[in-house]
């Protein structure tokens, strides 16, 4: 429990406290507390995960990428209860094509009820053509909400994405992959990963991340996997805190290390609320 959650909790003790003696002084049976005597707790969406089978997914001899292998749903809704995470947005591991991986993702989703939000990821190169199609069926009949990718959106990918109203959560290979895209395609809202790079392998991709996202309207920044915290604390500095949406790419990296680093931020409770659920809410239109 963190000190803000800790005075909260004890502030609404004193009240439930003084109600149970103002009713007990009134002679009324044991009162429940009311809907304002209640918490009003930050929701937390955890926007970047990965689950199900990959490329390499049973085969003994093959590489043991946990990548391309299996990540275990049942693994991260167990950190998520342990961290205090409500609901974690899922998509595939690396797989050459994923119509099929997709649908686990969308079975995922209906598995666990209110857990997981599911996106669909493709692949621009071995799917193209079909990624349109593909799309619209894993958004209207699978009710998959966004679309993930390793590397940039081919123009194909961002069509759909507009169509079908659906953000992009990405990571290009540098930041500045990402400019022309995000400028080209305005009605789709992109997600940039990692603050850019992951476990902070070119710090200075992220110092263009913040640059980035604070130039175009329709770019966010997403936390996950960022080795050197003083540009997660620059980025939440710098940043409106609509901009910057919580993530942790999990299971392979624990999203209760990951929730931490956002608490270590010690944003005010306004901002909070929307790093941690209610950007990603907002983008998602709410229809979860
Ligand atoms: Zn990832």
């Amino acid at each position: 429990m963190d000190r803000r959650e800790f005075v909260q909790r004890a502030t609404v003790g004193v009240a439930a406290t003084a109600t149970l003696a103002r009713a007990r002084n009134a002679g009324a049976s044991e009162p429940q507390l009311s809907a304002n005597d209640a918490v009003d707790r930050v929701q937390i969406i955890d926007a970047h995960c990965h689950a199900g089978p990959g490329l390499h997914s049973g085969d003994p001899n093959g590489p043991h990428d946990p990548w391309t292998t299996f990540n275990d749903p049942e693994e991260t809704l167990q950190k998520m209860q342990e961290a205090g995470i409500d609901k974690t947005v899922i998509f595939p591991i690396n797989n050459a094509r994923y119509q099929h991986a997709n649908e686990t993702i969308a079975e995922y989703v209906q598995r666990w009820p209110g857990k997981f939000i599911g996106f669909a990821k493709h692949d621009a190169k071995t799917e193209a053509g079909k990624i349109a199609d593909l799309l619209r069926r894993e958004v209207q009949e699978l009710g998959l909400k966004g679309l993930k990718l390793h590397g940039t959106p081919s123009s194909e990918m961002m069509t759909a994405a507009g169509e079908l109203k659906i953000p992009i959560l990405f990571h290009p290979a540098r930041v500045e992959d990402c400019h022309l895209p995000v400028r080209a395609h305005p009605e789709v809202n992109f997600i940039l990963a990692h603050l850019g790079s992951f476990a902070s392998r070119q710090w200075r991709d992220h110092e263009q991340a913040i640059l980035a996202t604070l130039q175009y309207p329709n770019l966010y920044l997403e936390t996950s996997a960022v080795v050197f915290h003083r540009y997660l604390e620059k980025a939440a500095r710098e940043l409106p805190a609509d901009k910057l949406i919580f993530g942790t790419d999990g299971p392979l990296v624990d999203s209760r290390i990951e929730l931490q680093k956002i608490r270590m931020l010690k944003l005010d409770r306004d901002a909070e609320r929307k790093i941690l659920g209610g950007n990603i809410l907002r983008l998602l239109g709410q229809h979860v």
